[in-house]
Parts: C-alpha cells; structure tokens; sequence
C-alpha cells in the first residue's frame, strides 16, 4: 500500500507492484488453464472455485490499470454495508495502493454512519487516504434527500431512483474505482461484468468479462475498455460472482468490524426507506421515524412546489394527494385508501402497518 509521501516513478507505477504485471498475470493464468483444466473464467482451479483468489486477482489488474492508464491508485467505493467491508478486507489482502470513498446519502442510519466514520480512521491512521462525497453544490450548500425529491417534483421510486445517480454514484471522475456490485443481488445485475467502462447513459457502458481480460492478451472489447481511460470512469467489481451466503460467510469470519445494523436484525444497509428494500422498509421505518418524519416533510414540500408552479398530476392516482403523508402512503404502496375498510379490520391488527403506524406516530 502507498504511504502518505511515498513516491512512484514516472509512469505513476507504485514499486511494489513488480510482481504484478497484467502481462505476468495473464501468462500465469494461461499457464494454469493449460496444465490444470481451468474454465473459461480463468480462476478455476481443478473445479475448485477459489473466490477469494478470484477477487485479489480482478483487484491487482484494477490496480495496474489505475496506475497505468490514470496514474492514481485504485479506489474502492464503500458504503458501509457486508460488501464494502468485504472489499475492504479483500484490499487489504491483495497488497496494492488504494484509496477509498464513501457519497454521504443523508439517508443513511446513524449507525452507518458511525461505522464509516471508524472504519476511515482505521484506513486513515494505517496511512490509507479516504474521501467523502458531501455533495457540495458549486454555489455551495449540498444536496441532500430533504431537498432533491422537491427539486425533482416526485418521490424516488424503484422505477426512477434518480436520488442514486445524484447521491450515491457520483465523485471519482476520471478514476477507476472498484465496486461490491453481485450478480446475485438482482436481475438488473445480470448482464454486468467483471470491469466495464462508466458511461453517462446506462445503455453504452463497456462490459468486459474475466476471460476477456485476463485471459487474452487482446480483442476488440478489450481494446474498447481501455480506449475509456481517462475519458470516462471506470470500474472493477471483484466480488461479481459471489452468492449471498459467501458474503456473509467472509463477513463474518474475516471482517473485524460490522456495522451494529445487522446485530439489529437488518439484512440490507442502505438508505433508510430505499425504494429497492421493498416491504423491509416498515421495519426500518419502525426503528427510525424520525426518518418517515424527514420524509412526509419532503413529500410536502415537494406539493408545495408543484402548487407554486401550477403543475397538475395526470395520472388520476396521484391527483389524490392532498399532503405529504398521503404521498408516503402511496409512495409505501399501503392500496388503504384513508376511511375505507381493510381486510385487517376484520381479522384483528397485529401488525397493520401503514395508516395505523402512522396514526401512532402522529398521536
Ligand atoms: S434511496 Fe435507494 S435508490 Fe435512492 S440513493 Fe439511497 S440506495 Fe440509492
């Protein structure tokens, strides 16, 4: 790893990066597949899938690429959540130069933030340098959940999460960064790769597999992805082809510190009432309503400037909004209509979120 004021010769390469050229790299691994039968993605050994080697691999040719093509090192992006501090641990492992990044959401729980707050100190005193994305507005201020959804005249939804591309994707231009994206985490997810190439629309990224990158020497998807360097951002995701069940294995027994949420009982961290949670979000609300607070305010203000600006729904659905707790209730997709029966009416009310919670909370 670079020390704060360790130097690099002039083609920005660190020295202890010797032992791993790409070029050594890849013949190694040829060499592999010619003696030991290993598969198309390059990693397998005699049928054994090594996941950890896997990783370190895709890590060290990020590396090599980051300080090649970029001349900075690799940065690996972190939320504070099992795969980030998988990564985390990974890098640590793997022997090269990095740096780290956090994008503040506003949305995170406390105790997310508290976790990245530790987890930076630690990288900080072993001389690792660490970022945080505040998300400062050039004329100042920063942009915050509270002020994008009435900026953006509606509520982030599992269809348009515009509040990732402004809070959560956002900082290291220019820069290769690493990232904990998994194949198994959603279909979405499926058609990505071990390195691609960022790009503005979604649609155009660069997706370049394993085998393509450290298995040949050369190619036409291959020769794309380099072309990206330093026009465009791009990325390595070395924990692609992990299941959930071998991040959570590593986590638990590699990773010293965890965030205190999943000892709550929490599965995913993320922002607190992510559309992408789904019906977890009632459970998140429950624990944090301050944050439903932060929310139906939001949702108001954002009512307010539609009023001010005169702007009308079409949609006949969204025409019934009369405040921004009645937008919280859609937007938590509670079908109860305010003063209509439901179906826990009749059965008893355990546990009837929604209009009930709310209630609760407002009284
Ligand atoms: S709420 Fe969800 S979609 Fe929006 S920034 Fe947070 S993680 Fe991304």
């Amino acid at each position: 790893m670079i020390r704060k004021g360790e130097s690099r010769d002039v083609a920005g390469r660190n020295p202890m990066l010797e032992g791993f050229s790409s070029y050594e790299l890849r013949a190694e691994l040829r060499r592999r597949r010619r003696e030991g039968g290993i598969g198309p993605v390059g990693f397998v050994e005699a049928g054994k899938m090594d996941l950890e080697g896997n990783a370190l691999a895709r890590i060290r040719m990020g590396s090599e690429m980051s300080l090649s093509y970029y001349g900075k090192p690799l940065v690996c992006t972190y939320s504070g959540g099992k795969d980030s501090d998988v990564m985390l641990e990974l890098f640590r492992r793997s022997g090269v130069p990095f740096e780290v990044h956090h994008s503040h959401t506003t949305a995170d729980a406390p105790q997310t933030v508290r976790h990245v707050r530790r987890a930076f100190r630690e990288l900080e005193l072993a001389g690792i340098q660490c970022g945080v994305d505040y998300h400062v507005r050039p004329g100042g201020g920063r942009v915050t959940m509270w002020n994008l959804i009435p900026g953006k005249l509606m509520p982030p939804t599992r269809r348009v999460r515009y509040c990732c591309s402004v809070l959560k994707e956002t900082g290291c231009e220019g820069r290769m960064i690493a990232t904990g994206v998994r194949w198994e985490e959603s279909s979405g997810r499926k058609d990505r790769e071990s390195f691609e190439g960022i790009t503005p629309k979604k649609k155009d990224a660069i997706h370049v597999s394993d085998e393509k990158m450290l298995l040949t020497d050369n190619g036409d998807r291959r020769r794309l992805f380099e072309r990206c360097e330093m026009k465009a951002k791009t990325a390595v995701n070395p924990i692609i082809d992990w299941s959930d069940h071998e991040v959570w294995d590593f986590y638990r027994g590699e990773c010293k510190c965890h965030n205190p949420l999943y000892a709550m009982g929490f599965t995913r961290v993320g922002c607190i009432g992510c559309p992408m949670a789904g019906k977890a979000r009632w459970m998140e609300f429950r624990e944090f309503p301050r944050y439903r607070e932060m929310y139906i305010k939001a949702f108001d203000r954002m009512l307010e400037v539609r009023r001010r600006r005169g702007l009308v729904y079409r949609n006949e659905e969204y025409k019934a909004w009369r405040s921004g707790r009645d937008v919280f209730l859609w937007w938590m997709e509670d079908k109860n209509i305010p003063g209509q029966m439901c179906l826990e009416d009749f059965i008893g009310k355990e546990d009837v979120h929604g209009e009930e919670e709310l209630q609760a909370h407002d009284g």
